[in-house]
């Protein structure tokens, strides 16, 4: 049976195991971990997968091949992939929405969350120290990873968030944890709250006093179980003729529109990839033919989006190492804020419809398309996170409220709870001893 490696997107020659490469999140090097090579997927069995655990093994099982893992793949997926992710239609036959956000947090990110969460608590044997999953975050993915990390035995959370930036549901979602889930609401920006996660890292006496390890975006584990809603929709939309599906997908650090591409690489009835970004333009404007620039991020309503450099764009390089390749691959288009309230506004009146602020740069971008296009097959507008975490934007501009889905709801009642803290690493390591002795009380 082949072993599957993954390997530097700087060294070809550096390469881990699948259990390895998840542990470690990022190459030794300073690279990102992508596969050696295609595993051949059956897509006549993938099609025959009763549900999204069945075909999430289907998929993920043969790069996990010769691993530790991969006889628990099917366990792992049924754990992770436990609410669905349903294809809405919205012009039958022309365009559909698929929903990601019917999750613990509801957004997208609590698919690879969860399934990192369940791969790593099997990599631990028992009885280890415990594992400090350190995250910053500006918003959703410190929730995700919160939620797919409280209550597991052998792990502990620790989210740095920017006091006073982020929106109040949002910091209701980084807070009402409790038990092994601690948020420090840091006096700085995030890049304030990254820089620290990134210190404490490389930081002596942090690193004796407790096992460190982060959840961040760039992990495998987080970019491979986003390649199976693509499958998935594809596989549902393509029908018998294998008619390819174009996905519109809002963007911002490339983690799920890299998938996606993964996702079409792997054999999938996959068309057209169309990336939507906010004001920030830094892919837009390499795809339209400028050279790479990459900068500061600018603030924007669709705030988990505001990237100036995104980190996977050093995996879509590595998968197209020919520029004009990837822009022949791939389409990218952006949109400021006014574009993305009109849109909100618009399509809650046309289709009565209601976007967050990501989902509704996927929209507008599809909205700008050419009628050719958008008539030449079947479109999958991907939507990354439900409104009702964002209805500090959303409400306003539709002049009602948001219904509340159930998990949100539960998040929104309990008790919230931080600590605030300097930026600087000093703060961050009395904060987390002082808190662990109150809690020895
Ligand atoms: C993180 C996030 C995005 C951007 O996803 P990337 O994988 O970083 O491109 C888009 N929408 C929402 C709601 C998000 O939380």
């Amino acid at each position: 049976m082949a072993t599957m490696r993954f390997q530097s997107t700087r060294d070809v020659g550096v390469t881990a195991g699948f259990s390895a490469a998840l542990a470690r999140g990022l190459a030794p090097d300073g690279g990102l971990y992508v596969p050696q090579y295609w595993p051949a997927i059956a897509l006549a069995e993938l099609s025959a997968a009763q549900d999204l655990p069945a075909l999430a093994a289907g998929l993920i099982g043969p790069f996990a091949e010769g691993d530790a893992l991969a006889s628990s793949m099917a366990a792992i997926c049924a754990e992770a992939f436990s609410f669905p992710a349903p294809v809405v239609d919205l012009e039958p036959g022309r365009l559909a929405v698929l929903e990601l956000f019917h999750g613990p947090t509801a957004a997208f990110k609590d698919f690879g969350a969860r399934f990192l969460a369940a791969c790593l608590a099997r990599l631990r044997p028992p009885r280890s120290p415990t594992l400090t999953i350190l995250v910053a975050t500006s918003g959703d993915t410190g929730g995700a990873v919160a939620a797919a990390f409280h209550g597991r035995p052998g792990s502990e959370v620790v989210v740095l968030f920017p006091q006073g930036r982020v929106s109040p549901t949002q910091q209701q979602q980084l807070t009402c944890w409790g038990g092994n889930v601690r948020a420090f609401a840091v006096r700085g920006t995030f890049d304030d709250c990254q820089r620290l996660a990134k210190q404490a890292f490389l930081d002596e006496p942090l690193r004796q006093a407790r096992e460190l390890s982060s959840a961040n975006s760039i992990n495998l584990g987080r970019l491979l179980p986003q390649t199976v809603y693509y499958a998935a929709t594809a596989l549902a939309l393509a029908g018998p003729g294998g008619e390819p599906v174009s996905f519109v997908i809002p963007s911002g650090n490339l983690g799920n529109a890299m998938a996606c591409i993964w996702a079409r690489r792997l054999g999938l009835p996959i068309g057209e990839i169309v990336l939507a970004h906010n004001a920030n333009r830094t892919v837009p404007e390499f795809i339209g033919g400028a050279p790479w620039r990459p900068r500061a991020s600018v603030t924007t309503l669709a705030s988990a989006m505001d990237v100036g450099d995104p980190s996977n764009m050093e995996r879509l390089r590595a998968f197209y190492p020919d520029d004009e390749r990837l822009r022949a691959a791939v389409s990218a288009c952006g949109v400021d804020d006014d574009a993305i309230r009109a849109r909100i506004r618009a399509d809650y009146r046309r289709l009565g419809r209601i976007w967050c602020p990501h989902t509704a740069v996927a929209a507008e971008v599809y909205a700008r398309l050419s009628e050719a296009r958008r008539r030449a097959g079947r479109w999958v507008l991907v939507a990354t996170a439900h409104p009702a975490k964002f209805r500090e934007i959303v409400e306003p501009l539709i002049g009602r409220e948001v219904p509340v889905p159930a998990s949100l709801a539960e998040l929104f009642a309990r008790p919230s709870a931080y600590r605030e803290i300097e930026a600087d690493l000093n703060a961050l390591r009395t904060a987390l001893a002082r808190d662990e002795t109150e809690a020895g009380e």
